[in-house]
């Protein structure tokens, strides 16, 4: 166990964690809402420091990231715990199932296997990466160091201080806007959209690179006007922001149909319209939705069939064929 970053200690042995926006206050023996940050004898233990559940190499566009180093493999470790408690979650089993296995992995460790494997650097990823921030932290001083990126994969409940600590070390960010109506994060996700979007526009603000997730799940979020909320949210920062709509299948406590696939380019069309970079996530083979057009002449820059990427006409982020500033990193 780690001693955890981010609390303070109240009367008696009772502790408040700060990390995330629950401000769970602890009292002695238990644990906060995420399950693993322990308050034992008057002090907040993170319980999962190096503790890791799954690792492997993927496409960088698994995460997803579609603008960042397309193309690339990534070193992609994950935890158990979560801070938010969706019942579709599609990686329940380490994100909700505390008896998960783990091995340990020292931060050196994991920055000598992304080195060793040719890695563009480390994905934080699979469960929530901010409930074991003190290792990402630690991780991230590393592999910085060592000439590797930094991404997180995040649900983005996360406090305002913590959250600029991990950009110091932060390249980019997948951030899930699970919904842009505080009644479904409060009640489905157990969270609020206010810290969402704080979170949002916080990461939008610094040098990190941003691109944001919607799971379109039937019966929670499927409808039309809330998604034109979140376009206009998206469009109002910055229309060059990839977002990617993901099409949902029945898991862990929610066993609704998988999202209509018509939906999903339903909000594919709307969305078009205002932002240059919409994608279509977990649809069968055959359908567009993936490439990524040139804002301007709309030249495919970038190809995609499943997670075989190929660039056509793109060079240090700029279109080949009329120079246009695309925002891509690569
Ligand atoms: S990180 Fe965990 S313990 Fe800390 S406030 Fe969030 S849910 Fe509670």
């Amino acid at each position: 166990m780690k001693e955890a970053k981010y609390y303070t200690h109240l009367d008696g042995k009772r502790l408040q964690c700060r990390l995330c926006p629950h401000n769970c206050i602890i009292k002695d023996g238990g644990r906060g809402i995420c399950g693993v940050r322990k308050n034992s004898n008057s002090i907040l233990y993170s319980e999962i420091y190096g503790e890791v559940t799954s690792i492997a190499m993927d496409p960088i566009e698994k995460k997803p990231l579609y603008h960042f180093y397309p193309s690339s493999s990534i070193l992609s470790i994950g935890t158990k715990g979560c801070n938010l408690k969706c019942p579709y979650c599609q990686n329940w089993h380490i994100s909700q199932d505390l008896t998960a296995g783990t091995t340990y992995y020292d931060p050196a460790n994991i920055v000598h296997l992304a080195r060793r494997k040719g890695s563009t650097g480390i994905a934080y990823t699979y469960s929530e990466p901010v409930i074991w921030l003190e290792y990402v932290l630690d991780t991230s001083i590393l592999a910085s160091k060592a000439g590797l990126k930094n991404v997180l994969v995040t649900n983005g409940f996360v406090n305002s201080e913590p959250l600029k600590e991990l950009l110091n070390y932060t390249d980019a960010m997948n951030i899930d806007l699970k919904s842009f109506n505080d009644e479904t994060y409060k009640k489905i996700q157990k969270g609020n959209l206010d810290s969402l979007l704080k979170t949002i526009n916080t990461v939008n603000d610094s040098k990190c690179h941003l691109e944001i997730t919607t799971l379109i799940v039937t019966g929670i979020n499927d409808n039309i006007n809330e998604m034109k909320e979140i376009i206009n949210f998206i469009s109002s920062m910055n229309k060059n922001i990839p977002w990617h709509i993901s099409r949902y299948y029945p898991n862990y406590k929610y066993n609704k149909n998988a999202t209509d696939i018509d939906f999903i380019f339903k909000i594919y069309d709307e969305a078009v319209k205002k932002l240059n970079y919409v994608y279509c996530g977990n649809i069968p083979p055959g359908r567009n939705g993936n490439n990524t057009l040139c804002p301007s002449c709309k030249t495919i820059l970038i190809e995609r069939r499943g997670y075989s990427t190929g660039i056509h006409s793109l060079k240090k982020g700029l279109c080949e064929k009329c120079g246009t500033e695309t925002g891509i990193i690569n």
